[in-house]
């Protein structure tokens, strides 16, 4: 049914547009796009399945939502323990 061929055209993002433009199909894997080139502007890229690339924007966001993640309590109680372990090797008989 869905199954895809060279030289179909199929919707896609396209970077140099900015924009879902008309695209070919010059590539296949699986039967499934694997590049495209887009009508408009002749540029091959990979198939994106329509999916416009995350903008900087959203880049940075997504980057200070995971340092707050990870930056919550997990820094402080490694020392201590650390310490205790290396005295107690018996090195004076
Ligand atoms: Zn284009």
């Amino acid at each position: 049914m869905g199954e895809q061929r060279l030289g179909d055209i199929i919707d896609d993002y396209c970077v140099k547009c900015r924009r879902i433009t008309n695209h070919s199909i010059v590539s296949l894997i699986n039967s499934e796009a694997a590049k495209v080139r887009c009508r408009t502007c002749y540029h091959d890229h990979d198939y994106r399945h329509e999916q416009a690339p995350p903008s900087k924007k959203e880049l940075k966001k997504a980057e200070a939502e995971a340092a707050m993640a990870a930056g919550n309590g997990s820094a402080s109680a490694a020392n201590p323990a650390l310490k205790a372990k290396a005295d107690t090797s018996g090195e004076n008989a």
